[in-house]
C-alpha cells in the first residue's frame, strides 16, 4: 500500500470529464453509503431508492436505505443515524431542502460527503454534488405539452389554471419558472387566460405535493370562478396533483362525451397516470427515468469514494444559496398517448402488463 494521500492519476477528457484513479482504492472497499428518500406514497422514489441500492450494492457497496414519509424530522434522524453508523457518503432526496443543515455539518465534520439526489439540498454549504434532470426543462416541456393538447381543441384563447409543487423543494421553483417562460407571453397576448386570477408561484403551490390539498383547491377554484365557463387546460407538475386536479374535474361534471376533461399535464410517468394518459383523462407527463439517475448518481458516489471527481455537466444553473453545487443533469422525456409505448414500453421502464 502506498500510504497516506496516495497516488492519484487524474485522467482528464475534454476538460469536463475528469476521471481519477485512486491507487489506494482499497480504502472505500465494502464502505457503507446512506441514502435518504422522502417518501413511499409516491410510487418513483420507490424505484429511485431500489435501484440506487441495486447499483451500489453491485459495486460492493452496504446500503442503508431510508424513507421518512415526508415528516422532516424523521429524514433528520435518520441522516443522523447513517452518520452515527459510519456511513462514509450520503445520498439524500430532500423533503424540506433547507431543513437538515445541522446535519449535514455533522457529515461535514465527519468528512462524509454528500450527493444530493434530484432535489437541490439548500442553504448549506456541506452539499459535494447535485444529480438531477434538466428541471426548468421539465417545466418548459410541461408547458408545451399543456399546448400540444389545447391545439387539439382549437384555436382558443382558452382558459387555464396554474399549479405548483412543494414551495420547500427547489424543483417546484424551476418547474414552475420554465413552465411560465413558456406561458406567460401567450397570457399576455391573451391568448391563455388565467381565469381564477392566481398565477404567482406562492398561491399556486401545493405543499409537499398532495394530491388532496390539490383536489381541493381546483374544487374551489371551479366553484368560486367557472360559473358558466368551462376549463380548457391545467397546468399540473406531478401526476398525485393531477389525479386529485382530475377528481375535482369529475365532480365538477367533466370526463363525460360531450364535455371532455381539460388538457392536464403531469410529470413522473406514474402507472396510474400513464394507465389515464391511455384511456384519455390525463394529456401527459413527463418521464424521468429513475434508472439514468441511479446511475449517474452511483457513478458519482463511488467516484467521490474512491478519491476521485465525478463527472458533471452543469456548474452554473443550481446555486444553493450558499455555493453553486456542481451538477449532473439528465434529460426529461414528455410523454402523451402517441409516445408512451416507445419510451415506456419499448425502453423496458414498464411491461405492457404494467399499463393494462
Ligand atoms: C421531483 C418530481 C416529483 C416531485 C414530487 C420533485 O422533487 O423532481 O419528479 O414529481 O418531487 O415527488
Amino acid at each position: 500500500h502506498i500510504a497516506a494521500a496516495a497516488l492519484v492519476l487524474t485522467l482528464s477528457a475534454c476538460g469536463s470529464a475528469e476521471k481519477t484513479i485512486d491507487q489506494q482504492s482499497g480504502s472505500s472497499e465494502g464502505a457503507l453509503v446512506g441514502v435518504t428518500m422522502p417518501t413511499r406514497s409516491s410510487e418513483r422514489w420507490i424505484h429511485d431508492g431500489d435501484n440506487i441500492k441495486k447499483a451500489l450494492e453491485e459495486k460492493g457497496y452496504k446500503v442503508d436505505l431510508q424513507y421518512a414519509e415526508n415528516d422532516i424530522p424523521t429524514q433528520a434522524n435518520q441522516i443522523e443515524n447513517q452518520i452515527t453508523k459510519g456511513a462514509k457518503l450520503l445520498i439524500v432526496a430532500s423533503i424540506d431542502g433547507t431543513a437538515i443543515t445541522s446535519q449535514l455539518q455533522q457529515a461535514a465534520d465527519a468528512k462524509i460527503p454528500v450527493v444530493a439526489y434530484d432535489r437541490l439540498i439548500r442553504k448549506s454549504p456541506n452539499v459535494d454534488y447535485y444529480a438531477t434532470f434538466d428541471n426548468f426543462k421539465v417545466g418548459v416541456e410541461q408547458a408545451n405539452s399543456l399546448l400540444k393538447g389545447l391545439k387539439t381543441r382549437g384555436e382558443g384563447p382558452f382558459n387555464i389554471e396554474l399549479f405548483a409543487g412543494s414551495p420547500d423543494d427547489n424543483n417546484a421553483t424551476f418547474f414552475f419558472n420554465g413552465a411560465m417562460s413558456v406561458l406567460q407571453p401567450l397570457i399576455d397576448q391573451g391568448k391563455l387566460t388565467v381565469k381564477s386570477g392566481q398565477k404567482d408561484f406562492k398561491t399556486v403551490a401545493i405543499l409537499r405535493w398532495d394530491p388532496a390539498t390539490a383536489q381541493k383547491r381546483m374544487e374551489d377554484i371551479l366553484t368560486s370562478t367557472y360559473g358558466g365557463a368551462k376549463v380548457d387546460g391545467v397546468l399540473s407538475p406531478y401526476d398525485g396533483i393531477s389525479i386529485g386536479i382530475l377528481s375535482a374535474l369529475k365532480s365538477g361534471g367533466y370526463g363525460t362525451a360531450g364535455n371532455a376533461y381539460p388538457i392536464v399535464t403531469g410529470q413522473d410517468a406514474e402507472v396510474a397516470s400513464v394507465k389515464s394518459i391511455i384511456a384519455g383523462e390525463q394529456y401527459s407527463t413527463i418521464h424521468k427515468d429513475t434508472r439514468q439517475l441511479a446511475d449517474v448518481t452511483v457513478k458519482m458516489a463511488d467516484a467521490v469514494l474512491k478519491g476521485g471527481k465525478p463527472e458533471v455537466n452543469n456548474t452554473k444553473d443550481y446555486d444553493n444559496g450558499v455555493k453553486v453545487v456542481p451538477s449532473f443533469l439528465l434529460q426529461p422525456v414528455p410523454v402523451d398517448k402517441d409516445n408512451y409505448k416507445k419510451e415506456l414500453i419499448d425502453s423496458g421502464y414498464y411491461t405492457a402488463d404494467q399499463l393494462r
